[in-house]
């Protein structure tokens, strides 16, 4: 399964990649309670996620302007 790895040094907490993720898999609502990536800055353990629903072409990945989030191979 896709793993992705969220970079807290590079992240300013904009939540794009959370809202885009509802917009995209939650019948476009803008609503970050509803994304599967969520930024947990309260928890540094949770720094990788594992999420398959954009396959190999993640949209949270693509939503980041600061590069904080990556792809790690299997
Ligand atoms: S889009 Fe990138 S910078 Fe913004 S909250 Fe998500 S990981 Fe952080
Ligand atoms: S890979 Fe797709 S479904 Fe998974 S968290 Fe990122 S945008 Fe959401």
């Amino acid at each position: 399964m896709p793993r992705i790895k969220i970079d807290r040094d590079k992240c300013c907490e904009c939540y794009l990649c959370e809202t885009t993720c509802s917009l995209q898999y939650s019948k476009n609502i803008v609503n970050p309670k509803r994304s599967r990536i969520v930024v947990f800055f309260n928890k540094p353990d949770a720094d990788i996620i594992n999420c398959d629903h954009c396959e190999d072409d993640p949209l949270c990945i693509k939503a980041c302007l600061s590069d904080a989030l990556a792809s790690l191979a299997d």
